[in-house]
């Protein structure tokens, strides 16, 4: 969706913690700063469902 391949590619490896909303790598079951499972994918297109 973007304007950069690469930039896409990388969103979808990351999550952001809904705490303290750092980002971690997707692999990560839990926010590496503050321990929260509390995490969302970061989002490519704003787009919020209901
Ligand atoms: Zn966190």
């Amino acid at each position: 969706m973007g304007k950069f391949p690469e930039a896409d590619a990388e969103i979808v490896k990351i999550v952001i913690c809904r705490k303290c909303k750092s980002r971690n790598k997707r692999t990560l079951k839990k926010c590496r700063k503050c321990g929260s499972i509390f995490m969302r994918p970061k989002r490519k297109d704003i787009r919020i469902k209901k």
